[in-house]
């Protein structure tokens, strides 16, 4: 995976879903909420734990780095608002399958592992963009070592210009 890229992304996310108008706790709900869908598809490391190979289908980068799971976790999210009756679901479940999908994105921008399968259930290939300027992380436990530092600060330079905006003060 790549890691803090993904929660950049979630920040910037809250940010453009909470607007001018929310008050701080709703940006800061908005911001974490959107920060764990755009982790969302690296819940599939379970996979390891049930012997799932990484290159399996159902392995890491898998089914939950795929166009499908993203739209899928699009339109539930938007269902759920609706049934609610929240405002805009349309918008919300658009911008959710978008925040999904910058998930296997990022990791296709990856130096190492394998490639993410973007195309499931068409296509079990995996694939790389053919740029990969993000260096990849360790995963689990191993993210919290000198490497992992180093893979996060990359991000975190990477990803500037987004959490800058995100985290701006607003007026
Ligand atoms: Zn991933």
């Amino acid at each position: 995976m790549a890691s803090v890229g993904h929660v950049i992304v979630g920040l910037a996310a809250g940010r453009l879903w909470a607007g001018g108008g929310a008050s701080t706790s709703q940006l800061a709900g908005a911001m974490v909420g959107f920060s764990a869908l755009a982790l969302l598809p690296d819940a599939d490391v379970v996979a390891f734990a049930f012997g799932i190979p990484y290159a399996h289908p159902f392995g890491h980068r898998g089914a939950s780095h795929s166009i499908v799971f993203a739209a899928l976790v699009g339109v539930l999210v938007g269902l759920i608002a609706r049934l609610r009756g929240q405002p805009q679901p349309l918008r919300l479940a658009a911008l959710c399958a978008a925040v999904v999908m910058s998930h296997p994105l990022l990791d296709a921008m990856t130096t190492g592992g394998l490639g993410v399968a973007w195309a499931w259930p068409w296509s079990a290939e995996r694939a790389f963009l053919p740029w990969r300027p993000i260096p990849v992380s360790p995963i689990g436990a191993g993210f919290l070592s000198e490497r992992g530092l180093k893979v996060a600060l990359t991000e975190l330079a990477q990803g500037s210009p987004l959490w800058l905006w995100a985290l701006w003060p607003r007026r």
